[in-house]
């Protein structure tokens, strides 16, 4: 089946061979790029707090996703917080074995509300511990670019 052709059964579609191209531009929007600017610029983190109704957002917004107000300004959070949850990565993208599990962790920020899914940084799996104080690592200065990968993930603390 072509992409062109229509299907009355949901469960006919199973995928399609081939490759799509794909063009697009992507933009941060106004709240996401105060984020991305001030870790590329100064390293620091931003988050941002509802003044109507208190909710804390991070990375920041400029309006509330609860009550949709306007949130003017953003305040600093350390860049550290609390392993929450984690898991081990044995197989790389394409099912093949690594040497080296990855860690991935769900973590609770500092100053912020909610839980962020980070790649944890050189700890060992036997040292991973729910409650372990974790920090941002960051690329050097010259090498950031304003962007997610800017943080290379997060180490013990
Ligand atoms: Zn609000």
């Amino acid at each position: 089946m072509g992409l062109s052709e229509r299907t009355e059964r949901n469960v006919d579609l199973s995928f399609y061979e081939g490759q799509v191209p794909v063009n697009y531009v992507y933009t941060y929007g106004l709240g996401l790029e105060k984020f991305f600017r001030a870790i590329k610029d100064t390293g620091e983190f931003l988050a941002s707090r509802c003044p109507e109704c208190g909710a804390v957002y991070f990375p920041c917004r400029v309006f509330c996703e609860q009550c949709f107000a306007a949130i003017p300004r953003t305040f600093k959070v350390p860049g550290t917080g609390t392993v929450f949850s984690f898991t081990l990565c044995h197989l790389g993208m394409k099912g093949e074995s690594k040497k080296k599990p990855d860690a991935v962790g769900l973590i609770e920020m500092d100053g912020a509300e909610g839980a962020k899914f980070v790649h944890l940084l050189d700890v060992k799996p036997e040292n991973l511990k729910i409650g372990m104080k974790v920090k941002a690592v960051l690329k050097p200065k010259k090498d950031r670019r304003g962007e997610i990968f800017d943080i290379k993930g997060f180490a013990k603390a």
